[in-house]
Formats: C-alpha cells, structure tokens, sequence
C-alpha cells in the first residue's frame, strides 16, 4: 500500500547541499506535514507514495531555499532614493533624514511585504532582518508566509521606535515574547554596529543573547573610516573593542568585513563567527571587497547578504552568489577560489548554520522543512547545461526560479507570487513613493 503524502517534487536535477559538491539526477523529494519526508529515486517514490500533489519539473534544479544572512527588508521602500554616495555621506544626508521623517510601523509593514515579495520570486525563503519596528517586519513576512529571523534592534539614538537602548532592548524582547510561537520566526540581538552602539549596550546584548540563546548580529568593519574612528574613540580596532566585550562567539554574524588583518581572521575562526558577505553592496558604497578567499582558509563559516534594497538596490541572492565567486578569483588571482558548489553553500546551508537554523533548513534532507527552490535551465540563454551547480552561479539569475516552498507551502508557482494580491501592494508602494517625494 502506498503512502499518502502532501507533495511530491520531481526535479531533473536536485543539489542537496549536504553532501557537498553533489548533483543528483533523476530523484525526488516526498514532502509531508511542511517537512521533507525523504529523498528517493523518482520511479521508487511513484510506487511509495501516494501524493496530493505531484510537480513534475523535466528541466529544473531543485536546491535548498536560499537564505538572505543580512537584510533591512523595510528599506526597499527607500530604493534608488540615494545613490553614488559613500556610506557615512549616505546615511548622514539621505537615509537618516528619510527614516526620521517617514520611519513607521506601517511604513516596515509595506516595506517588508514589497521585500519579501521580491525575496521569494528570487527563491529566498529565509531572511535576517536589522530593522526598526521588527513586529511590523514579522507580520509582512507571516502574510507571505516567508521565514525570517526579527532582529532586537539597538542602537543609541531615538526614533520613532524607541527612545533609547534600553526602550529598544524592551520593545525588542517583548516582540520575541509575543511571536516566538510561530514556526517560521527566530529571533536575534541586533545591535546596530560598534559605532552605534556603547560599551554598556553592548555588554547587556552579550548577557542577552547568552541568556536567550540568540545570535548576535551587527555590521563589523565595513569601512576603513569606521576603523580610525574607533581607533581615535576607543584607541581599538572595533574588532577588538568586541573581543574585550565578549561580543564574539559562534552565534556572533559579523555583517560586511570587508577590511580584516590575517590576525583578526584568525580569531573569528578561532571564536566559530559567521560572516554576512554583502559583495553588491560593499562595492556600490565604495566600501571595498572582502577579503573571503582567506576567510575560507582558515575555515570561517561565510553567509550571502544583500544587505537593504537602499544600498544595492537589489534583493537578489543569485547576483551575490555570481558576484562573491567572480569578485574571490579576481582578487585572488586563482580563478579556482571559490567554486559554484561553495558559494552555493554560503547561500544556504552556511546562513542556516549562522542563524542557529541548520538543523531545520539549509539542504535538502530527510526530516528537514521543505524550504526549497526550483530553477528552470531549460531556456535558451541557460543551454546547454553541462552542469547545473555552475549555471546557477554563473548563468541563471533570478528569474529562473520557477517554484518556491517554505515549510512545504508552494509560495512561487510558475514565477508567480502566490497569496498575494500584487496589484494592491504596488498601489502601496505608490503611495508611499509620492509621500518620500513630497
Ligand atoms: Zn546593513
């Protein structure tokens, strides 16, 4: 007797992501209860399984969700306002302003929608957010039915979220209390970044985030000014200045990196950090590339950001999964640095690992939620397809994806959003377009 089963994928090629460095070919994935109920050949699966649904996808990869390790969702309402502008010019002139003057619950509530709605068609089904009103965010992303980890952020300055450190750290962990029922949310500390955030600040998150067991997720060392200035302030690399504040650990997600000495990749090694790479973005703000090849030596665990739609202006894994391998072997000069499957690690399985998730999400494993991704190589710009890992670095791109599914819910079908009414969102976003104007 066959066994009922909700859904059953049959991909031309699957990539589990665990093993590493492997395409399969001619298998299927059985689904049930939101969870992968087992990985088999496609012909014993027909005869095991009796599924509600089969999708059928003859010239298709079927990959892990991909996990975005570092977003502001809510700021793709702020997309393309400012650009060609350094980091510090472009907080300080254009984003600050912006965000004191139209920074609300409902302004993240749209903007998290209109991200998650971009992040899905893009086969991200988990993202990290670093953003104020972080309950607003989780109700977007609940509506979509996307995965995300809510950042408790903190930073020294009021908003029109919190007054201070301590009304942020308040208002963060009751939005925890309130939501951490829910399957699809996790939660991290998310202190805005070392020069954001004082000593005394950051030694609370510390004590939090070992009390609550959350990982701690700030911006390190994004620019070569951030450095001198905490060299001028604190007579400390920021780096340091963490390391003295018992900031590092293996829940610690270090966003950016781009300027590290060997010494100090080294002791992020050493503490079993995660780095958040955020190649598109570092480069559009000019803030420089960072330095992942020797990262990988001395084994730091690497996840894949974009970072906000603000300052890259795309929430698009594909483009940082390219940009990270092509970026590493010309900087490196070893056009072997960084290959198709290792980057196809980074933007799954190693931000599932950073966020605490990996036993839940990441790869394509028996027991494991059906976080999964479909892309469509049979098109005339991806033939002929020697090797489906390679095209989805170097060829594919986002609009390829065909199917998404969190926790086993078919989100994307045939490229198109499920469950939202994407004409009334644009009107939204319109709105919000004409008051940023105004
Ligand atoms: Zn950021």
């Amino acid at each position: 007797m066959s066994q009922p089963i909700d859904l059953l994928i049959e991909p031309r090629w699957l990539i589990p992501i665990e093993p590493h460095g492997v395409v399969l070919e001619g298998q299927a994935v059985a689904v049930s209860g939101g969870e992968i109920a087992a990985v088999l050949p496609a012909q014993e699966a027909q005869l095991r399984f009796r599924p509600a649904r089969r999708v059928v996808l003859p010239g298709h990869v079927l990959i892990p969700g991909l996990v975005n390790l570092h977003t502001h969702a809510a700021m793709t309402l702020l997309r393309g306002i400012a650009d060609d502008l350094a980091l510090m010019d472009w907080l300080k002139t254009r984003i600050w302003p912006a965000e004191t003057r139209h920074v609300s619950a409902a302004f993240v509530r749209d903007g998290t929608l209109l991200a998650c709605a971009e992040m899905l068609r893009g086969g991200i089904t988990c993202f990290n957010d670093m953003y104020f009103f972080p309950a607003a965010a989780a109700e977007a992303a609940r509506n979509l039915g996307m995965r995300a980890a809510l950042g408790i952020v903190v930073i020294e300055f009021p908003t029109a979220y919190a007054s201070d450190a301590d009304d942020y750290i308040s208002k963060g962990l009751a939005m925890r209390d309130r939501l951490r029922g829910d399957p699809l949310l996790s939660f991290c500390m998310a202190p805005h970044a070392p020069y954001t955030v004082s000593d005394a600040t950051l030694e609370r998150v510390v004590t939090l985030a070992a009390q609550l067991d959350l990982p701690i997720h700030i911006h390190i060392h994004e620019t070569r000014a951030e450095i001198e200035e905490s060299l001028r302030l604190h007579g400390l690399r920021p780096l340091q200045r963490l390391h003295r504040l018992g900031v590092l650990g293996p829940g610690l997600i270090g966003v950016h990196a781009a300027h590290l000495e060997a010494e100090e990749i080294r002791l992020l090694a050493k503490f079993d950090c995660s780095i958040a790479h955020c190649p598109s973005s570092n480069m559009k703000l000019g803030s420089g590339i960072a330095p992942i090849v020797a990262m990988l030596e001395q084994g730091l665990r690497i996840g894949l950001g974009t970072d906000g739609a603000a300052s890259n202006n795309r929430l698009d894994i594909f483009q940082e999964m390219r940009q990270s391998a092509l970026l590493a072997k010309a900087v490196s000069g070893n056009a072997a640095a960084v290959g198709a499957h290792d980057v196809l690690r980074m933007a799954t399985l190693n931000g599932a690992a950073a966020l605490g998730l990996a036993d839940k999400i990441g790869s394509i494993r028996t027991g494991k939620a059906a976080d999964l991704c479909a892309v469509c190589l049979d098109t005339l710009e991806t033939r002929p397809c020697y090797d489906p890992a390679s095209h989805l670095v170097y060829v594919a791109g986002r609009e390829h994806v065909s199917h998404v599914w969190v926790n086993g819910v078919l989100r994307v079908e045939n490229g198109l959003l499920q469950g939202c009414d994407t004409s009334q969102l644009l009107d939204t976003v319109n709105l919000w377009q004409n008051k940023l104007i105004a």
